[in-house]
Order: C-alpha cells, then structure tokens, then sequence
C-alpha cells in the first residue's frame, strides 16, 4: 500500500476526534508519521490511515467509536512486537496505547497494577526496586499486554506460572465502548478468555498482577558449545530437564555465533549451540543444578554467573532490536526422541541465515500445575516448546529463510503434539488458532466473543471468529 491508496475521510470529523483526545493523533501526512507506524517486525509495512496516540481510557473509547463509525479496521498496539504484523493495518486506525505506561507497585499486597503501554523493562525496574517480579518476557522491550493476553513464558515460570496465571484483574474497553472489569469476581468467564485468548475480546487499558519476592541477584546466563556438538548436548539436556526443580528455567538455542563481544571472535558467524536460562534461588544450589552442563567440557564461553534479575531480563535485548525481518513456526513437543535430536542437527547444518534460531523451551513445573480449564492458554502439560525464529536483517533472504522454517517444522513433525502457542504464531489462518485451543476452550472462546465482539471489530489477532461471521 502507498500513501496514495489510504482511505480519504472528511477533515471535520479528523479534526473533531482529534480535538477530543488527550494524546495526539498522527495523520500520513504527519512528519512522524513513519517514526510512529513502524513495528518492531522489519517485515511488515503497513500505513494506516490514522494512529491514535492514547493517553487514557478516555481517549481509546472515543477512537474506537470513531474508527466504527468510520467503517475504519481497527489495529490495537502495546508493546508493538506481534510476529503476524496485526499491531498496524494498512488503511485502517491503529489505537497506540504506548503512551499509557503508568505502573504502581503495592510491595505490602505484592502486586502491581500496569497501564498496557508498559514494556517488561519498564515493570521489572519498578517491581525490582521491592525485590518483587512476575514472569515476563526473554526481550525486554516486549509488550506486557500482548504477552499477557496470549500467555506469557519466561524465566520465572516454572516456578511461578505463565504471566497470565498471576493475572488477579484487568480492565477492559469492549467493541460496544463500555469499560468493563474482569477478576475472579467480575465478569469470571471474560477473565477466564482474556488469560490466552489474546486482544479479541476488547481493548485491555489496565492488567494487576500478583507479584513474588525474585533476586534483586539471580543466577543466570548461557553456556556455549560448539554447533557440531549439538547432538551431544540436546542428549545431556533431555536427560538433565527430567529432574530439573521448578527453580530453573531454561532453553537450547541452535544458533550462528553473533559477532557480540562476549563470544570469541574467531567463533563469529559459526554454528554454536548454548543452555540459556536462569536459577531463581539460592546461588549455591544453582551452581550444583547448572553443573552437569558446564562440565561437557570445553565450552566456547561459559557466561552463567550471579547477575542481577533486571540483567537476565535484557540478556539478549541486544540480538533483538527492532527492524529485522522475522517469523516465527512453533509449536508444543511430546519430547526429545533421538530422531527428534537428529533432525534438529541437520536442519541446524542447513540453516539459510545467520538471524535464524531454534529454541528448545523447557516447560513443565507451575505451568502443567495449572488446571487446564483455568484459563484459556491451550496446551499446559507438554514438557517443550519449539521455535523456529527465522530471521534476516533486511528483506533479502527472508523468503528462503521462511520457507527453512517452514521445512524444518514439517520434518519435526513426528515430535510435535500439534498444538500452538499463539503468541509465537505467524499468520496461519483459522485452522492453526483452532488448534492453539483444542476444541473445547476454542467453544468457550466463540461464546465469549459473541457476547463481547459479535461484529468481529478486533480481528487483527490469532482471530476466534464469531459464530455469526
Ligand atoms: C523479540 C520478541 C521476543 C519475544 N519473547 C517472548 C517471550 O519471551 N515470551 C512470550 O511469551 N512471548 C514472546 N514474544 C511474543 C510476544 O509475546 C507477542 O508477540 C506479543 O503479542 C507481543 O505483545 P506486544 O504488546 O509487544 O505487541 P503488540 O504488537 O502491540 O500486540 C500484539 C497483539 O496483542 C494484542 N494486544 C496487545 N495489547 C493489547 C491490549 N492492551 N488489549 C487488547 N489486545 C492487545 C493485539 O491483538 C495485538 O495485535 C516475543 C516476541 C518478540 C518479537
């Protein structure tokens, strides 16, 4: 799309809805124009034919009304970080809420109550200043919201849960305009879509959560290896996880060595594999838990250490800036069979470029704790997540390195239990968010969404489809 091809609509009414709001309203002729509509994902281009900046509540509802009455799609923005691209909409509105970024912690009730423009680098600092956290994200600069809303793995959620499990409330501006409350006590059923059905129920302008006492010191980092020792490792670690304490959460990383000052030079752009992940305890039981890992022997960088939990949180942010051409093929694993093993050794050896990863995530512990009707996230007691998290760091390639993931997946088929996480999902049509659900949750999840969006206004998301649409 070009700038020619968005949508004219009347200047008055523009004017009119841009007198209204608190925050700003950025137009394609704007000067910041560009600035303001970029995601995080280089792959996805998309011009909107208005983004409204909220500042509040106030101002979502009054660009939600506009954005309907206008006839106008609707593109609701946290974080920015959705892999599919659907935090913007070529033509329509986008309803940004990263200007809403307010969080007051409650150290004496351990919880925290978040705006949905926050970042995890933003809530980690301010619950880490009373010791406190919830599971958050890899990347520091993800959205809390969108990684709410589909779930939310991360460091702490073997021992603590999914972010969504430590949701206590959130409020939400539903497609008719209204702001409803959700909590075990309000609305249950629409709390209970909100924790794994993603942004199609309504736009989420507040999130609380418990909070639990971590670090301000943790244990954490990753171990290095040679990639053609891969095999090898995938083997001590399938056996090493059987037993693994909820404490330590942890992933394999197939990958090609970044040129990052912490790995040696002379192993830039060749194939590593690496254990990353952190021990939330006591440091000497980490040591004595990570050790049968470190002593493989001969690693290319041994980086697990006492660092403080704010710096495991943005561990990697440097591999994952904004601009790159991403997409992600996932999906929940019975185990790691050695044909399973096998299969990701050779993929690795024909990786097409040196962004693309694959992680191995363990799970288990807190998460398969969780009853699996206590929520709406789809799959609890699988014991690993794949990722194949291809990438490029401009347009050429990316085709190619879509198309390796693609294969890759295919051939992990026979480990794969065919279910979705949809916070890893590109856009894979109807069929794939069915099955992120299994057929029972994915019932619950239509009855709510024609109760709450019969008209299907938030469709840009892994979309539960209305019964009437
Ligand atoms: C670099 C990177 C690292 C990641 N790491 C992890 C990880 O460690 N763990 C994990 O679980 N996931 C991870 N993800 C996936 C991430 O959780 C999803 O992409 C998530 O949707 C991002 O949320 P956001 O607010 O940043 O994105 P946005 O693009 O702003 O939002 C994504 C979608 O969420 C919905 N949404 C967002 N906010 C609201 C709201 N307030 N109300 C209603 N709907 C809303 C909308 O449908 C929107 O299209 C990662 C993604 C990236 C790109």
């Amino acid at each position: 799309m070009t700038t020619q091809d968005i949508p004219i609509l009347a200047e008055g009414s523009v004017s009119e809805l841009e007198q209204a709001l608190r925050g700003t309203l950025v137009r394609a002729s704007d000067p910041a124009y560009d600035d303001v509509r970029a995601i995080w994902n280089g792959a996805h281009d998309r011009r909107p034919a208005l983004i409204a900046r909220c500042a509040g509540v106030a101002d979502v509802i009054r660009a939600l009304e506009f954005a309907r009455s206008e006839e106008l799609r609707v593109a609701v923005r946290a974080g920015g970080h959705s892999i599919p691209g659907y935090s913007s909409v070529d033509g329509g509105m986008v309803i940004d809420l990263s200007p809403m970024q307010g969080i007051q912690v409650d150290p004496r009730r351990r919880t925290v109550r978040v705006q949905p423009g926050a970042t995890w680098a933003a809530l980690d600092h301010e619950t880490q200043a009373f010791g406190l956290a919830v599971t958050g994200g890899l990347v520091s600069s993800t959205g809390v919201a969108g990684l709410t809303l589909g779930g939310g793995i991360g460091w702490l959620m073997r021992k603590h849960g999914l972010t969504c499990d430590n949701l206590i409330a959130a409020d939400v501006v539903t497609a008719d305009g209204r702001l409803v409350r959700t909590s075990q006590a309000d609305n249950a059923e629409l709390f209970w879509g909100l924790r794994g059905g993603g942004g199609n129920f309504g736009i989420v302008t507040s999130l609380e959560f418990r909070l639990h006492p971590v670090g301000p010191m943790i244990t954490g980092g990753a171990v290095f290896y040679p990639g053609e020792r891969a095999g090898e490792l995938l083997r001590v670690y399938r056996d090493w996880i059987a037993t693994a304490p909820d404490e330590l959460t942890t992933l394999v990383n197939l990958l090609t060595c970044p040129p990052a000052p912490f790995l040696p030079e002379e192993w830039h752009g060749r194939p590593l594999v690496a254990v990353v992940g952190m021990y939330a305890g006591p440091h000497d039981e980490a040591e004595r838990a990570l050790r049968p890992l470190r002593e493989l022997g001969a690693p290319v960088a041994d980086l697990f250490g006492p660092m403080p939990y704010v710096a495991m949180q943005s561990l990697i942010d440097p591999l994952w800036g904004p601009g790159a051409s991403s997409y992600m093929k996932a999906g929940f694993m019975r185990g790691l069979d050695d044909e399973t093993i096998d299969t990701l050794v050779a993929q690795h050896a024909s990786v097409t470029s040196p962004k693309t990863e694959m992680h191995v995530q363990h799970l288990g512990g807190a998460v398969a704790r969780v009853a699996a009707d206590a929520t709406a996230f789809g799959e609890r007691d699988a014991p690993l997540l794949v990722n194949i998290v291809a990438g490029t760091h401009t347009a050429d390639g990316f085709d190619d390195a879509v198309a390796w993931a693609q294969e890759t997946y295919g051939a992990l088929t026979p480990a794969l239990t065919g279910g979705a996480y949809v916070n890893f999902l590109s856009s894979e049509g109807e069929e794939r968010v069915r099955a992120a659900y299994g057929a029972e949750t994915y019932r619950r999840l239509v009855a709510l969404k024609d109760e709450y969006d019969p008209d299907n206004v938030f469709r840009l998301n892994q979309n539960v489809r209305p019964s009437g649409r």
